[in-house]
């Protein structure tokens, strides 16, 4: 365990020895010019009883200690070293764990663990020659650290160097580009973001890239009528590599997404590269357009516009089965305290084998987004991605702001008051004898008022209960546990829905 340094001074000297971080301190005619982003970063600061903050801490690993594991979900920190420096190992398949480097003073690491929502891809320890001091920064801190800007160039920049890495990476796997050619076809390259409803390119526009998607769901459709929906991994543009060529269709991206974009006019300038893309890419190709059946295509534009094709883990309800007893909502009850299961929500079609459809419902719960929108602005970081890819909320650092239930689109987090100590009651005969008398109903629970102490509560897979013990192989979900017709489950979108599954290419 490292030690945690809690002197703010020391703080202070940690945070001027990174660069872009020792902005904070900058002053303007006297005054620090980010005073209120510092004192929340450093010291926290307390809005009517409300803590939020602080985000830094300063920590001392001992040599050769572990500061990050590779695989492990780390969503909601990051870090900058203080001093000396970082070993940096990863697994590599033949070789074990192989330490490929060192990171020195002022630098971060465990961004894209935020940035991008994926597990540490590496291991950092300490030296072995002696102890590291280390700035660990909770994620509230990245949307004041953005106001800098080399900090926010800094962030940018490891965002996309890691995303056009991690689709060589991929490219190395799946094709049989000599680390070389990788290299000449990287210069070729660059990686992009775009946003939703963004125009890839139009029909009957010249042919002058070769694109790869990474991530997102996209929409083709021609002026022949023809419409489809494919997913990641499909190379587009390769016919137009060697002679000119116009696009056949129109490609629209239905949601943000990453992708790698190689130009044209750089590959044929080199006629062996040219020999090189076409061969090692053509497997990958996106197929024709072609008509696509009606009921596929609704199901398949239900599952991605709603979101639900993205979601981690996705509760549905055989709605053939659910014979509307609740037993689902009360078991979830009983294990929460509260239940975090609402009975309605988005209803889809299945497409199930030999063209039959199954009526599904996916309740207003928790999916586990692989990007999820309730992270972006919780001003504490209490929301998070927890240690099986769960996201979570912390209700010892939740104030109830209600940003995450604002954010999320799902509907699938509550505000509820939080639970007071519970009075003593008076349980003697006298009073059970009165209850037992008493003609009239229980009397209502009091109305929520907004102004009470409320913690914000969602489906947490049920982890940390007595279903889901610390050495449990297989998760095991209350609500699903206690569905008398089996019509509950917690499923892969992308396995459960034949039609979402097939639409991925590499
Ligand atoms: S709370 Fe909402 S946005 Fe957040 S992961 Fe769950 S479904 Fe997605
Ligand atoms: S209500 Fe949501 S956004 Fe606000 S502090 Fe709690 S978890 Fe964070």
């Amino acid at each position: 365990m490292p030690t945690e340094i809690k002197s703010k001074r020391q703080i202070i000297e940690a945070v001027k020895t990174v660069p872009g971080l020792k902005e904070l301190l900058s002053k303007e005619e006297g005054h620090f010019h980010y005073e209120i982003d510092l004192e929340v970063m450093v010291y926290g600061r307390n809005y009517g009883g409300k803590v939020v903050g602080p985000y830094l801490k300063l920590l001392e690993f001992e040599a050769g200690e572990a500061i990050i594991k590779e695989g492990d979900w780390g969503g909601n920190t990051f870090y900058y070293v203080v001093n000396p420096k970082v070993d940096v190992f990863v697994n590599l398949p033949d070789k074990g764990t192989t330490n490929v480097g060192t990171i020195g003073p002022g630098l971060q690491f465990g961004e894209m663990s935020i940035l991008a929502g994926v597990p540490r891809s590496a291991t950092i320890c300490a030296p072995k020659s002696g102890k590291a001091r280390i700035l660990e920064v909770q994620r509230p801190a990245l949307r004041l650290l953005r106001k800098i800007p080399e900090v926010n160039q800094a962030l940018d920049g490891a965002y996309r160097k890691h995303g056009k890495k991690a689709i060589f990476a991929e490219l190395r796997k799946v094709t049989n580009l000599t680390p070389e050619w990788l290299d000449i076809l990287s210069s070729c390259a660059r990686f992009r973001v775009f946003s939703r409803n963004h125009v890839l390119f139009a029909e009957q526009t010249l042919m002058n890239r070769i694109y790869i998607i990474r991530t997102g769901w996209i929409r083709r459709n021609s002026m022949a009528g023809y419409e489809d929906i494919l997913g990641k991994g499909f190379v587009f543009g390769l016919e137009g590599l060697q002679t000119d060529y116009s696009w056949p269709y129109t490609l629209t991206l239905m949601e943000r997404a990453e992708l790698l974009e190689i130009s044209i006019t750089k590959v044929r300038k080199d006629p062996v590269l040219v020999e090189v893309v076409q061969q090692q890419f053509t497997n990958f190709m996106a197929p024709p357009l072609n008509p696509v059946p009606q009921e596929e295509l609704h199901s398949q534009k239900d599952l991605t516009e709603t979101g639900l094709a993205n979601a981690t883990n996705l509760l549905v309800m055989d709605m053939d089965l659910c014979v509307r007893c609740g037993n689902c909502s009360l078991a979830c009850h009983k294990m929460h305290g509260h239940s975090r299961l609402l009975r309605e929500g988005i209803h889809m079609s299945r497409l199930k084998n030999g063209g039959s459809q199954q009526s599904v419902l996916s309740p207003a719960v928790c999916m586990h987004c692989k990007d999820p929108e309730c992270m972006t602005g919780c001003p504490t970081g209490a929301i998070g991605r927890f240690e099986g890819g769960q996201v979570d909320i912390t209700p010892r650092t939740c104030i109830g702001c209600g940003d995450c239930a604002t954010q999320c689109p799902y509907n699938a987090i509550s505000l509820i008051p939080r639970r007071k100590k519970e009075e003593p009651k008076t349980n003697g005969w006298k009073t059970k004898v009165k209850d037992l008398l008493r003609l009239q109903p229980d009397p209502m629970p009091a109305a929520v008022d907004a102004t009470e102490d409320l913690v914000a509560v969602k489906c947490n897979l049920c982890a940390g209960t007595s279903l889901n013990p610390p050495d449990s192989k297989t998760p095991a979900f209350s609500c699903e546990e206690n569905c008398p017709t089996g019509a509950l489950a917690r499923i892969n979108p992308k396995e459960y829905f034949n039609e979402i599954g097939k639409l991925d290419g590499l």
